[in-house]
């Protein structure tokens, strides 16, 4: 065989020195790594690292609240009391993360973690919120949903497995991750059934809130880097949760009823009837308060752990048609883009957008309803776009929008 490498003598497969010239070689699968290349290489990985991280805090603003609520209302429509709230704990998110840092582990005054959570129905923009915050932020993100979750050794989801996705999120950057934001989705369906504590094992319930608790708490948790079960032979990688923000969101399908008890009885201690017709009886979300989570299911620990608690405002017809046309990247502004590219003009009559709303109202679909019906209607016209004259006008009228609802 023709190789000029010395004959029986190993060589560093970077440089491709031999090991009399470089000393010692470390060894891996197929090659071997000399010394010099080996802390070359890390010079490079570490440099890269400072100069590609997306998520580098150094130098940055802290954003005021006034300022994040006015991004969050380019993208969410209404909801004042939420985006206020969220602006608020996001702000003190940042700046305990900077006092941490400036006073390392002399602090004197130890400021804790603003974990949230969002009470509202269903599509009315929990999610958005969160996501439009971390894309506001430099931090990673991620989603995770509570029902997929189980007590470690179950069937299902670990919870460390939540921290799996943000730190794939963060581009396996430990110190970014350290640092994220977690969006825990339907949390309300990890209640446990009853208040009384049950014998039997209540595996997605009671059980993975206690796992979420240790996430919550601010414990070093050992992650698999790829997820999935642990295995003997995997390396771990250790996260601390400390400065994780957690936001979780859920509908609390009933959760009226017992604010509404709990107010009543407390009206009655105050032998007020002025204070009972205050209340907003159609909107009884908005005077959630900790211990009606407790009564909903949520252990006490858990609540304990979320000191920042908002509801969201369920949404009326006009939020509705607002969230069809006003958002930065509104339904109708998408459509409108998508036949541009095409040369053709886009119009929507404002009364075929009323009817697109009608029917989301009527289906009891919220602002979910309103993609998969305006989908419903452009799916065709998009199929005919690319043949439509160039520079031409194309107006979606009422009765348009109804034919192609029909079919
Ligand atoms: P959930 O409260 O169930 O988390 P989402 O945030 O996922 O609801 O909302 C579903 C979709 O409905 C969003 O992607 C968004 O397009 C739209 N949407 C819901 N609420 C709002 C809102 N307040 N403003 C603008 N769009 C909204």
């Amino acid at each position: 065989m023709a190789n000029n490498k010395t004959h029986n003598e190993e060589h560093c497969s970077f440089c491709g020195r031999p090991a009399s010239q470089a000393g010692m070689l470390l060894s891996g699968i197929s090659g071997y790594i000399c010394a010099e290349c080996s802390s070359q290489a890390e010079r490079i990985f570490k440099e890269q690292k400072h100069q590609g991280s997306k998520f580098d805090l150094q130098g940055m603003e802290i954003p005021t609240p006034t300022a994040i609520k006015d991004f969050l209302d380019l993208y969410v429509i209404g909801q004042e009391a939420a985006k206020r709230v969220l602006s608020v704990a996001v702000y003190n998110h940042y700046k305990r993360l900077r006092y941490n840092k400036e006073h390392g582990d002399k602090n004197e005054v130890e400021i804790e973690k603003s974990n949230i959570v969002m009470v509202g129905e269903t599509g009315t923009g929990k999610t958005l919120l969160a996501r439009t915050i971390a894309r506001l932020l430099k931090v990673p993100f991620c989603i995770a949903d509570a029902t997929t979750l189980t007590e470690a050794g179950y069937v299902g989801d670990d919870v460390e497995n939540v921290l799996v996705r943000l730190l794939q999120a963060a581009d396996y950057d430990v110190a970014a991750c350290e640092r994220g934001i977690v969006f825990i989705d339907e949390i309300d369906k990890i209640a446990r059934k009853s208040e009384n504590t049950s014998i039997t094992r209540d595996v997605s319930g009671e059980g993975v809130q206690q796992a979420l608790l240790k996430l919550l708490e601010g414990a070093e948790v050992n992650v698999p880097p790829e997820g999935g079960r642990k295995h003997p032979e995997q390396k771990l990688i250790k996260i601390d949760t400390r400065n994780i923000l957690f936001i979780c969101g859920g509908a609390f399908d009933g959760i009226e009823r017992a604010i509404a008890a709990r107010l009543n009885s407390n009206v009655i201690g105050f032998k007020g009837d002025e204070k009972r017709q205050e209340l907003d009886r159609d909107n009884m979300l908005q005077y959630v308060q900790p211990m009606d989570l407790k009564k909903f299911g949520l252990i006490p620990e858990l609540v304990g752990r979320f000191p920042v608690l908002t509801a969201l405002q369920p949404l009326d017809r006009d939020a509705l048609r607002r969230i069809l046309t006003e958002p930065k990247n509104a339904l109708t502004k998408q459509y409108i883009e998508l036949f541009k590219m095409d040369d053709v003009t886009l119009v929507f009559d404002p009364a075929a957008l009323d009817l697109v709303v009608d029917r989301a109202v009527e289906y009891h679909l919220g602002a979910r309803g309103l993609r998969s019906i305006m989908e419903g209607i452009m799916t065709d016209l998009m199929y005919d776009l690319p043949g439509m004259p160039k520079g031409s006008t194309y107006t979606l009228t009422r009765d348009e929008a109804e034919k192609k609802i029909r079919l």
